[in-house]
């Protein structure tokens, strides 16, 4: 089994992760359907695919459903839904309101689980799915200055070890990628936040960043397109309700 002619919806979509699972996906010949809240990035990558591009909020449920309903007329059924939209601004704990908490949840967490919810009923009547969500290390272990992001990011892996023992035997796997330090817009945000808030340089606040990986690398979109395409195949039939863990052995 190849994800040939399979219908991939990829949330997060116009930019770093999400923008290398759709070159990838269509690449491998799936029918590609991007999301996320600018229609511009998402042009940018999707039409020298032949991708379809749709503005959604993955927080807001009504305008996710709207999407997939306008996914569903564009490509068919949806075969493989990959919750990759988030954001990860940092702050001390001290300085984090309720509000910015629960925007946090809303974006990573919630919005993991409004996709893969709205897209569950696809899957069980093809007996086939693969539910994928972009985690993080942050899932696994804890940062400093990203707790929102680190609580929300451990429920995304609570979720998914929830659901794959939930529909184990409905043909469906549900899996969390997660990766360390990417080199994407958001990383580069983070790395502005870091040199903005400690006054440390460009290099020592990338290095700081990867001090926790014993390969001393960055992650390369490439790994996790790469991670999510292995789980979508006959290889990874049996693998379910598994973090995989991209960080050089970090975690
Ligand atoms: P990115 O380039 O900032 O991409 C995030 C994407 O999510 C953007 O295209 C953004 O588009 C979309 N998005 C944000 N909020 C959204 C919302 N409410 N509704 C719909 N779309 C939304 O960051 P990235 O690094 O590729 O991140 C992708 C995933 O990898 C995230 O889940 C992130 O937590 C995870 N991750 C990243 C790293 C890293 O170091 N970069 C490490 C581990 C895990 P719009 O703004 O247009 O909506």
């Amino acid at each position: 089994m190849s994800v040939e002619g399979k219908h991939v919806i990829i949330t997060g979509g116009g930019s770093g992760v999400g923008a290398e699972l759709a070159k990838r996906f269509s690449a491998a010949g799936a029918k590609v359907t991007i999301l996320g809240r600018r229609q511009e990035p998402l042009d940018n990558v999707a039409v020298p695919l032949g991708a379809l591009a749709l503005t959604a909020d993955v927080t807001d449920r009504g305008s996710l459903d709207d999407a997939l309903n306008n996914a569903r007329a564009h490509n068919g059924p949806i075969d493989i839904a990959i919750a990759n939209a988030g954001a990860a601004p940092s702050a001390p704990f001290s300085k984090v309101s309720t509000k910015d908490f629960r925007a946090s949840l809303a974006v990573n967490l919630e919005g993991v689980f409004h996709l893969w919810q709205a897209a569950l009923s696809d899957m069980k009547n093809a007996k086939w799915g693969r539910m994928i969500a972009v985690a993080s290390t942050a899932g696994l272990k804890g940062y400093p200055y990203v707790a929102p992001y680190c609580a929300a990011k451990h429920g995304v892996v609570g979720l998914t070890r929830a659901l794959a023992q939930e529909l184990g035997r409905s043909g469906i796997t549900v899996n969390a990628i997660c990766p360390g330090f990417i080199e994407t817009p958001l990383l580069e945000r983070s790395i502005g936040e870091i040199i903005e808030k400690t006054g440390l340089n460009d290099a020592e606040a990338r290095k700081s960043l990867i001090a926790g990986n014993p390969q001393k690398r960055f992650i390369q979109t490439s790994e996790v397109a790469g991670s999510a395409l292995w789980l979508c195949s006959d290889s990874a039939a049996s693998v379910n309700g598994h973090t995989l863990s991209l960080s050089g052995g970090e975690v």
